[in-house]
């Protein structure tokens, strides 16, 4: 930490803008768009890479999320990332563990399945917030619940910093890259590519102007026609405040379901 400041306090004197761009690591094309928009915004850009324990609800989960460091370091020096801030467990933790709680889009979506998850996702922001205070953060709409959550949480704690959200970088085929996609087989991803390619057809045959309501019903007899091994919830939801009120041209499909032990998600514009 006090190697970035040197570095954060001689950027504060130059009045360089800088960018944050927060990652578990393992990176890929869709923290590539992150990266790119801040660098295009500001002078400086700082991605950090760290597997926030606080927000697994899962400990086998957590211990099986991909880390390739040598490959992450690659990464930012090919993408132009001008400082790569990868804090330590103690150095985030050591003073204070005191789990901040989310007050916002509760029990629903992965609220709902990953109990506690979001409470661990502010928490890390709010230490890394005060540690590294840039001008702009990034995020992308992959996490859009997540995104969310974050909006609120900067509005109410940290009104000086600007959010920024970044759309889906998706790959030919369709489905988002991720982190997680790299404990899928061959097979899992194909069956997994076929999926969200049926789940595009069933979207692109409804009407913009159906009701959300009515548009979960058509939902449900979709995807239990599906071969989803397991599923947390696949459902039309209000882009604004995440309601089942409105039209489908205000919403988006939000769904997590599982390949194997990876659980995956999505969320794709009406
Ligand atoms: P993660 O490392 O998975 O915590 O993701 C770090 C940031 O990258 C989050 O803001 C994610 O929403 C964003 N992100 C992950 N995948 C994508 C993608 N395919 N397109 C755009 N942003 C993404």
């Amino acid at each position: 930490i006090s190697n970035l400041q040197s570095y954060l306090t001689a950027y504060q004197n130059r009045k360089y803008s800088i960018g944050f761009v927060p990652t578990m690591g393992a990176l890929h094309k869709g923290h590539a768009e992150l990266i790119k928009k801040s660098n295009n915004d500001n002078h400086k850009t700082i991605v950090s890479i760290f597997v926030n324990e606080k927000q697994f609800n899962s400990k086998d989960d957590f211990n099986s999320y991909p880390r390739n460091k040598g490959q992450d370091y690659d990464f930012c020096s090919e993408n132009e990332v001008d400082i790569l801030f990868e804090p330590s467990v103690e150095e985030i933790y050591e003073n204070d563990e005191t789990i901040i709680k989310n007050i916002n889009f509760k029990n629903i979506l992965c609220d709902k399945y990953r109990k506690g998850h979001f409470d661990g996702v502010i928490t890390v922001l709010n230490k890394l917030f005060t540690i590294i205070k840039s001008n702009k953060v990034y995020f992308g709409e992959k996490d859009f619940q997540q995104l969310k959550i974050i909006e609120k949480f900067i509005e109410e704690k940290y009104k000086f910093l600007n959010l920024v959200s970044v759309p889906t970088k998706r790959n030919e085929e369709g489905i988002a890259y991720s982190s997680r996609n790299e404990k899928l087989s061959k097979k899992q991803i194909q069956d997994f590519i076929s999926f969200h390619q049926q789940t595009e057809n069933f979207l692109n045959s409804l009407e913009k102007s159906l009701d959300i309501e009515t548009a979960n019903q058509k939902a449900k007899d979709f995807i239990v026609k599906q071969d989803i091994e397991k599923l947390d919830y696949f459902e039309f939801r209000n882009n604004y405040d995440l309601s089942f009120n409105g039209t489908l041209s205000d919403s988006r499909l939000f769904y997590a379901i599982y390949k194997g032990k990876v659980r995956l998600i999505d969320n794709l514009k009406v």
